[in-house]
């Protein structure tokens, strides 16, 4: 048994406390990872209130987590002691359904949550699959690159699937901690990029980000200007949108791609999808080889989230930054246990 220190909820919107866990001995194809950083994502806060009734307590959030491999199970294949890796939502998947032997572990209906029946990377070390356990390329920097573990992959996994091209026009709906990143992933893919928030405020930073042009989502004139002209929209934000408008800013065989969790039933016009053959869909994270392309993508292209620090040991702090809504635009805690 090996004794891990984390920090830890006992229940809903309670405040996290320290804990200490028995950890069982490492399991044959399993790496365990000294955290360095780890970033905080919307979704640790929904597991920590239980928003999703899937929660177990007490639950060591964090699932953005850079850091070492320090141990590995004797069938951990490709993978040294020292060597930087990153985990994202997923520290696990069965690797023999269809979808993991296809590329598509993301999808595997048992894939094991990093923070579900699992503790995640609020603490000095984490364990993962060694598949799950994402080499960080050398010139990524550690203590910005969390976010891309899970915010970031889920912005790109789009781009990758449905084979967007440079020539095409991508819109990005929500400019927060994932449509930050989804600007600068899909203006480094060399597409135009088009810009949807509520907040005129964030206009000029999304311009920074590397978006073309900025549209204020609210307004229903400039949602009709944008009619029929883009391929693909990604919807980052989790509050009920103008679904109807947003669908007539697509062109022909245009998608709208929802990764943000919203909780509403989303009313959409049949006839808007049946003339132009339009789509709705949605996606979770990212393949590991997605999260791989991904760190190499952004480290060619200078891609890092933008982000605000905080010691681990201020992480109630942190969480209540990121509750408020202030968080600009990702917080990365950097672990500081004794
Ligand atoms: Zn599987
Ligand atoms: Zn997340």
């Amino acid at each position: 048994m090996a004794e891990i220190q984390a920090w830890a909820s006992y229940g809903p919107t309670q405040q996290l406390q320290r804990y200490v866990y028995d950890a069982p001995p490492l399991a044959a194809e399993e790496v365990e990872i000294a955290v360095e950083y780890c970033g905080l994502c919307h979704s640790d806060l929904s597991i920590i209130n239980d928003d999703w009734g899937m929660t177990r307590y007490p639950v060591v959030p964090g699932h953005e987590v850079v850091g070492r491999v320090v141990s590995a199970g004797e069938h951990v294949k490709g993978l040294k002691i020292g060597q930087k890796v990153g985990v994202g939502w997923n520290a696990g998947s069965c690797m023999h359904c269809h979808q993991c032997l296809g590329g598509d572990h993301n999808l595997c209906l048992s894939a094991q949550p990093t923070i579900v029946g699992h503790c995640g990377g609020f603490a000095e070390r984490v364990r993962a699959h060694w598949v799950w356990a994402i080499p960080l390329p050398d010139d990524l920097d550690m203590a910005s690159a969390g976010p891309l573990l899970c915010g970031g992959i889920t912005v790109f996994s789009p781009l990758l699937t449905f084979d967007i091209k440079p020539t095409q026009r991508v819109g990005i709906a929500g400019i927060g901690g994932l449509g930050h990143m989804g600007l600068k992933f899909a203006n480094a893919w060399g597409c135009e990029v088009i810009a949807f928030t509520s907040s005129e405020s964030k206009a000029e930073e999304a311009r920074s980000f590397g978006a073309h042009h900025v549209v204020s989502s609210r307004d229903n004139a400039a949602l009709l200007k944008m009619a029929n002209s883009l391929d693909m929209l990604i919807v980052t934000v989790n509050l009920p949108m103008d679904w109807a408008g947003l669908l007539k800013t697509l062109k022909p065989n245009g998608r709208l791609h929802v990764v943000g969790a919203v909780v509403e039933p989303m009313p959409i016009p049949a006839i808007d999808l049946i003339f132009g053959q339009k789509s709705v869909s949605g996606s979770p994270t990212g393949s590991p080889v997605a999260l791989a392309s991904m760190l190499e993508f952004a480290a060619r292209h200078h891609i890092a989230p933008q982000v605000e620090h905080f010691p681990m040991s201020r992480v109630n702090e942190a969480l209540e930054h990121l509750r408020a809504g202030k968080a600009r635009y990702r917080v990365v805690l950097k672990a500081d246990f004794d």
